[in-house]
């Protein structure tokens, strides 16, 4: 059965495009506003859709939207798992004084969950994560965190990176998901979103991105689902993955004062909570978050016009188990998933030109950097 991407609207009240996610078809939902969603499904679930009364347009089969963006010019300039350790070891090896590689585990697949520790650590108190790439597929979210600790060891000398690695650390993961990332590095695979856990029921993948700890598995809808065969799998357990444990462990051990991690598309800034649609109850910690993710959104847009939309998460759509959701609520600090570019399927969706890897990044060094003045110059509680 052929997968297909199309687009999904209603117009019909009996079925609003809000219970789209409600629906177990395990649809592999790529966009979702007011108006529209984009999903990858196979023919037959576009079938079911029809029939519901929803109107379904196909913009492009899988293999040809593939075809299309993931040229050789697409990809290259972009990392693999192999090439993004040896270029973190030179890192290391280059500024010794101030910087530390460190092996946080294992995947699945034996490769190593790799993280850069910057910082000059004379009273390393104040420390700041960036994580990128839970889902194997968005190639852009190992890019931007791999930047901004190359950028930092570059500015390690002057204001205000010296300042900040004088007073405290900033982390690097850039690939939380090696095995899916390498498995999308092979023919047929590119839109592969999971780690590579063989599951009992003899299907592959388990979300590393609804696997963590905090009202993990409270909800069963599309977008987060207890089906090993769906995209959005929450695994059997809470911390069933050794990826996800590699980042439960290394944020018990450094216990970061904020956690930003990286993930594609859609251009958005989000915040706590992904598993309810209630909004954080601390009227401090609402407001802290609230603000900073609208200062990152004017920061971005500054520098190429790009909007990037501030929201909390569930207005995407409903998750639980989500990493921002676990830092939040079980170590209080401010946590954010940052979608980047494009903003839809039509500029690529998953399948970012490498020849945008360096405006992406460019537009969210300003945001990284704020993110890091507040996690790291915030007083002490
Ligand atoms: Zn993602």
């Amino acid at each position: 059965m052929a997968d297909v991407i199309v687009r999904v609207t209603s117009t019909d009240p009996r079925s609003p495009l809000a219970r789209l996610v409600t629906l177990p078809l395990g649809l592999d939902v790529w966009e979702l506003t007011q108006d529209e969603a984009v999903l990858q499904a196979d023919e037959a679930q576009a079938a079911r859709l029809e029939a519901m009364g929803y109107g379904v347009e196909q913009l492009q089969t899988s293999e040809s939207y593939v075809a299309d963006f993931d040229t050789a010019r697409t990809a290259a300039g972009y990392h693999s798992a192999g090439s993004l350790e040896q270029e973190l070891r030179h890192l290391a090896d280059d500024h010794p004084e101030i910087a530390q590689l460190q092996r946080i585990g294992r995947s699945i697949e034996g490769r190593p969950i790799l993280a850069l520790r910057i910082g000059e650590r004379r009273r390393s108190a104040r420390r700041v994560a960036f994580l990128g790439c839970h889902h194997a597929r968005e190639w852009i979210s190992v890019e931007v965190p791999f930047l901004l600790a190359k950028d930092l060891l570059a500015d390690a000398s002057t204001a205000p990176v010296r300042d900040w690695l004088q007073q405290g650390e900033v982390w690097v993961v850039p690939m939380v998901n090696p095995d899916g990332h390498e498995h999308t590095r092979t023919p047929g695979n590119r839109l592969w979103r999971k780690n590579r856990r063989r599951n009992r029921d003899g299907t592959i993948g388990v979300d590393l991105n609804r696997n963590y700890g905090y009202m993990w598995g409270t909800l069963d809808v599309t977008t987060s689902s207890h089906t090993p065969a769906d995209d959005t799998y929450v695994g059997p357990r809470a911390f069933s993955e050794p990826e996800s444990r590699a980042v439960r462990d290394l944020v018990a051990r450094q216990l970061f004062g904020g956690v930003l991690t990286y993930h594609s598309y859609s251009q958005l800034i989000l915040y706590p909570w992904g598993y309810t649609s209630g909004p954080i109850p601390d009227e401090a910690d609402r407001r802290e978050m609230r603000d900073l993710a609208d200062d990152m959104q004017r920061l971005i847009a500054g520098v190429h016009g790009e909007t990037y939309t501030a929201q909390q998460s569930s207005q995407l759509y409903p998750t639980a188990g989500d990493t921002t959701d676990w830092t939040y609520g079980e170590y209080d600090v401010p946590s954010f998933t940052v979608e980047l570019r494009p903003a839809s399927v039509l500029a690529g969706g998953f399948i970012l030109p490498s020849d945008q890897i360096q405006p992406c990044w460019e537009e969210n060094r300003p945001a990284a950097h704020a993110f890091i003045r507040h996690v790291l110059e915030k007083p002490e509680r």
